[in-house]
């Protein structure tokens, strides 16, 4: 990446924990400004799936680490998001079973594997502007950016959402088990645990839709644009 590619890029930083409607609405919001969609969780969970893929388990760090580097990922514009492919290979549905929701947090509590992830991310500004989602987007890989947002919703309406969202593959609470597991560890991990950036504007979802949340984000990115200018 050259010096100053990406320099004209805004960053919208969408952080909040698993389930939490972050997906959704970072994906419509970043169709209502023409940005594109980065779902940086995506790849926490490819480095998890191709480690898994060898039958490394999460917990092993050496060889996730020894498996990451000797990846290829590469990162490409698809339907209006930033997608990547490991090995030329794109993976989607695998990235969300049950064993790498299980693996994902660990894999993503080690330094080695955050610093790269984070200099993917960063790297993506050379694609134009994003909305992008995660739990560290505010707080370390786009900290300058004027547009930070916090959303979450209660524990009952996140596991709702997510046992909807897997169609049955998982009983209610063994899903409100695995987000409560994911988030003590997201919140607790030593580097970059998910926190509410100091000047984020957080939301709290619960009992509104997607549109509602999009519109109050919309509002708020109008509101800070008229007040720098
Ligand atoms: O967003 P999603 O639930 O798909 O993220 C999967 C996991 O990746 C999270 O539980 C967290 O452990 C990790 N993650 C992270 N930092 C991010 C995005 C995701 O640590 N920015």
């Amino acid at each position: 990446m050259k010096a100053d590619e990406g320099a004209a890029s805004v960053v919208v930083a969408i952080d909040g924990p698993a389930a939490s409607g972050k997906s959704t609405v970072s994906r419509r919001l970043a169709g209502a400004l023409g940005y594109l969609y980065v779902d940086s969780g995506a790849l926490y969970r490819g480095v998890t799936w191709a480690a898994l893929e060898q039958g490394i388990p999460g917990t092993d760090t050496a060889r996730v680490l020894s498996c990451m580097a000797a990846c290829r990922f590469a990162f490409e514009v698809a339907d209006g998001a930033v997608v990547f492919t490991i090995d030329g290979f794109r993976p989607v549905g695998q990235l969300r079973t049950e064993t790498v929701n299980r693996n994902v947090s660990p894999v993503a509590a080690v330094p080695e594997v955050r610093v790269q992830v984070v200099e993917w991310l960063r790297s993506l500004v050379r694609f134009g502007s994003l909305v992008m989602e995660g739990r560290d987007i505010g707080t370390k890989v786009f900290p300058a950016s004027p547009f930070k947002f916090y959303l979450d919703a209660a524990p009952e309406e996140r596991a709702r959402r997510r046992h909807e969202e897997m169609a049955g593959q998982v009983s209610a609470a063994e899903v409100g088990e695995s987000l409560k597991r994911r988030d003590l560890i997201d919140s607790r991990r030593q580097m970059d645990p998910l926190k509410v950036a100091a000047d984020a504007r957080v939301i709290d979802s619960t009992g509104m839709g997607v549109d509602d949340v999009v519109q109050v984000i919309l509002a708020d990115i109008e509101a800070r644009r008229a007040c720098a200018s």
